[in-house]
């Protein structure tokens, strides 16, 4: 398997424009930095994980930690909210991050996202402590590029060193002085950081001021917390219980990069569990350990993908735990970058958005009244007063928030493999072939002799259930290379021997074997190689 550090990310990038999975978006007008456009096969792989969240999440969750059948219902709400949801969330006062700018060039970063790394060289303590910027999700080369004359050889002895970094907000005005500038290299002319907000905002209607100014989601979650109520009065829903989402986010990003990483406009994979106070640690331990599970049925290998628990300083004010399930990014490697975050949000959201004296406030409260407890408290003999008080709460919330175009990233990442040795095609795309935006070429050898004939109702009759395509154009050595490099993990053949055995070649996209099949056992080998 190749490892993370050895993929090129601007050969996988060019793979992507070239074999239309991503493309930049407004290209032929020069692009605009931050967002992109999926192409054919781009939009077929995210949609192909996309389904598979859906039917993990919503039409067939794990099951519970007491062995419960676990209830969660789908969602797809405004991206565009009243403008009090982002207020009482939190989003208008806090959704700010801190900026820095480069006083010699003008650059501008988020100064979380800039680390100030102290290199330690154990083996050359002479070098002394020496500083590196990097973005904190890129290690980047170009940061190293001022000290690498002095650090050369040390540097490479040590390439396994580990160095220490911190948020450059949290250091000092000293170590701050230290950053220097990824963009132009000078060093110690960060302006203090300023706050900016990453909402995006509109307009909605005719009139164009502060009154009538709305925001771009920049989550999907806060649309489930809006429709709470509407759930648990309409469906037959009873906490705990899930709401799960897809769409859209924006985010104004100061500095998006990394491909499609991070970019201004994404899509979220968000579910919100609301569960009673005192089970919500449970829900939390549940819901951890199955994301990560989850994300292995993706085909990750595991040790590209860890479980990262954040530190008490980490934590929001509200939360008391949260964990990260981070994927080691070829840009990351060996380090890792975030792909979900698995929050304990408490009653923030519910309390926040609950009905309360400001007229600027909802109109709504929302809490839970749980009839089971309250019947189950007066069968024990409870107390009136502590049955009114217990069986009525705000539930807490665990929330698995995950990136969709992140995960195709992800995907494109794990399956991306040079294959220098191979004829034909520099690189294949492993993906499990679940997720293969194609699942088999229908190739006939040669356009005649009435191979393209059958070749072509066998491509008729596996259309109606999978995604296959057909192919008669140039050399059939061709055509293998080309499903090689979009991922497609089978290719059939028709040749001359089909029309006397009833029989086609079946090529492994990864081992390059080949066998022959019946042609009425080519739906059950797909089948079969596609529900793993
Ligand atoms: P980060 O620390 O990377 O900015 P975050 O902690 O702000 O992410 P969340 O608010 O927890 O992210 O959002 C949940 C998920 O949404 C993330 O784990 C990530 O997969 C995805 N996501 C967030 N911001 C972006 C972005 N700008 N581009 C692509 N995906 C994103």
């Amino acid at each position: 398997m190749t490892r993370p550090e050895e993929k090129n990310m601007d050969e996988l990038v060019a793979l992507c424009k070239r074999r239309g999975f991503v493309y930049p978006a407004s290209e032929i007008y020069g692009g605009i930095r931050g967002f992109w456009d999926y192409g054919p096969l781009g939009t077929a792989l995210k949609n192909n994980i996309r389904d598979w969240w859906w039917h993990c999440m919503v039409e067939c969750p794990p099951i519970g930690p007491d062995g419960e059948v676990v209830s969660i219902v789908g969602l797809d709400s405004a991206i565009i909210q009243n403008p009090k949801t982002w207020i009482h969330s939190g989003h208008v006062g806090g959704f700010n991050d801190p900026l820095v700018d480069c006083k010699a060039c003008n650059a501008r970063f988020r100064a979380d996202h800039l680390k100030l790394f102290k290199v330690n060289f154990p083996e050359n303590q002479s070098l002394g402590e020496i500083y590196v910027t990097a973005m904190a999700d890129h290690l980047d080369e170009k940061a190293w590029s001022s000290f690498e004359k002095k650090i050369r050889k040390v540097f490479e002895a040590n390439r396994s060193y580990v160095a220490e970094g911190s948020p450059s907000n949290q250091l000092s005005e000293n170590d701050r002085l230290k950053l220097r500038c990824p963009n132009c290299d000078t060093e110690g002319k960060f302006t203090e950081p300023k706050t900016f907000n990453l909402m995006l905002d509109t307009y909605p209607g005719p009139i164009r001021d502060e009154d009538n100014k709305a925001y771009l989601r920049p989550e999907t979650a806060q649309g489930i917390f809006l429709n709470f109520k509407n759930v648990l009065d309409t469906m037959r829903v009873k906490v705990p219980f899930g709401i799960a989402q897809i769409g859209k986010s924006f985010r104004n990003e100061v500095t998006p990069r990394n491909f499609i990483f991070r970019s201004r406009e994404f899509e979220q994979m968000e579910m919100e569990f609301f569960c009673p106070p005192d089970e919500s640690q449970q829900w939390y331990e549940f819901w951890r350990n199955e994301r990560y599970k989850w994300w292995l049925t993706l085909g990750i290998a595991e040790e590209n993908l860890i479980l990262r628990d954040h530190g008490s300083d980490e934590l929001a004010h509200y939360s008391s735990a949260c964990v990260d399930v981070e994927y080691k990014y070829p840009f990351t490697a060996p380090g890792y970058g975030e792909l979900e975050g698995v929050a304990h949000r408490g009653a923030y959201d519910l309390t926040a958005h609950s009905k309360g004296d400001n007229n600027k406030d909802s109109n709504t409260k929302l809490d839970y009244f749980d009839q089971e407890l309250q019947v189950k408290m007066q069968n024990e003999g409870v107390d009136k007063e502590t049955i009114r008080e217990k069986s009525r709460y705000v539930p807490h919330v665990i929330e698995p928030a995950s990136g969709l175009t992140r995960a195709v990233l992800v995907l494109l990442c794990e399956a991306f493999t040079p294959t220098p040795e191979r004829e034909g095609s520099k690189y294949i795309l492993k993906f499990k072939p679940k997720f293969a935006p194609i699942k088999a070429g229908i190739f006939p050898l040669v356009n005649k002799d009435g191979m393209p004939e059958i070749a072509t109702k066998l491509y008729m009759d596996l259309r109606r259930k999978y995604a296959v395509e057909y192919d008669a154009k140039q050399s059939i050595g061709k055509r293998y290379a080309r499903m090689d490099e979009v991922g497609t993990p089978f290719c059939f053949t028709i040749d001359g021997d089909t029309l006397t055995t009833g029989t086609v070649t079946v090529r492994d996209r990864d081992t390059l074997a080949q066998e022959r099949i019946a042609l009425d056992k080519i739906d059950a080998f797909l089948a079969a190689k596609l529900s793993q």
